[in-house]
């Protein structure tokens, strides 16, 4: 990706080295970063895979409304490395896609905060391990990502800077949905189904955030050339790896399709490009389908 020129977003927050506020032991081997395969395997199991729980969690009321915009500055960066430049140049990106997208709709963007995290998080969802991924919280609007995921990521073979965007995009792809108010409208028909129906839900609602993060690709390319030749296959490549099918396979479980909570591998390719390819996420109507 030609990232480096591009606008960086002030919508952070950095809270490492702060810890989590009382992160109660949640068996320290989840919390702790960069063990052997097991961790690796818990991480990308739980990839991406808080967003609903945490909907179910509470952390919002069915009243909430839109955050309160404060003047509040963004939280002093504490290590300038290149992994918070870049998710901080991906985030501008986001924002400046879904602001064009939204006037087009005449509608207005409010940005997500991006809090970045080391160990463990507290937020409107709860406390949170980085063993669960990077994860967006609809109670409070706010992403939250522990940067070393990306080289778990990496390790598992899904590797690549587009694929380190197209996770930030996902997550991003959820705050659309809490501001269209899917999420909400999920978590309250998911309260009245069957598990079964509810991981149907769910996967819906995780392939709507991949199609969204297909079409943030489409026009952060379309308006600013963004991608490079091997971009599209990581981002493909990405979606491949966490599919529930692989998850459950490289952890030597059964794949068992009704514990889908995300979508088999094709199926997450196949949202992903769905949004890649047309950029209109009227295309992202998973729900319909
Ligand atoms: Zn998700």
């Amino acid at each position: 990706m030609r990232w480096r020129k591009g606008r960086r977003s002030s919508n952070i927050e950095d809270r490492r080295g702060q810890g989590p506020g009382r992160a109660r032991g949640r068996g320290g081997a989840g919390i702790k970063l960069g063990g052997g395969a097991g961790i690796i395997v818990l991480l990308l199991g739980m990839f991406l895979g808080v967003d609903l729980s945490g909907l179910l969690g509470g952390g919002g009321s069915s009243s909430v409304g839109l955050p309160q915009l404060t003047n509040k500055p963004a939280g002093q960066i504490k290590s300038d490395d290149e992994s918070t430049q870049f998710v901080s140049t991906m985030l501008a990106y986001n924002e400046d896609v879904w602001t064009k997208l939204f006037a087009e709709a005449n509608q207005q963007y409010r940005p997500a905060k991006l809090v970045i995290f080391d160990g463990g998080v507290n937020s409107a969802c709860g406390f949170t391990s980085s063993a669960a991924g990077p994860f967006y919280c609809p109670g409070d609007y706010q992403i939250y990502i522990d940067l070393n995921f990306f080289r778990e990521l990496q390790r598992m073979g899904a590797g690549g800077d587009f694929a380190q965007a197209y996770v930030l995009a996902h997550e991003v792809g959820h705050h659309i949905q809490n501001l269209l108010g899917v999420s909400m409208a999920v978590q309250r028909r998911q309260r009245s189904v069957s598990k079964i129906e509810a991981n149907q839900l769910s996967v819906r609602a995780e392939l709507q955030a991949d199609c969204y993060a297909g079409v943030w690709a489409h026009h952060a390319h379309k308006d600013n050339q963004l991608l490079e030749p091997g971009d599209l296959e990581e981002g493909m490549n990405a979606a491949a790896k966490i599919g529930d099918d692989a998850l459950m396979s490289a952890a030597g479980a059964r794949v068992r399709p009704e514990a889908f909570t995300h979508g088999s591998s094709k199926q997450r390719q196949e949202w992903l490009y769905r949004g890649l390819e047309s950029g209109d996420p009227q295309q992202c109507d998973t729900f319909a389908s």
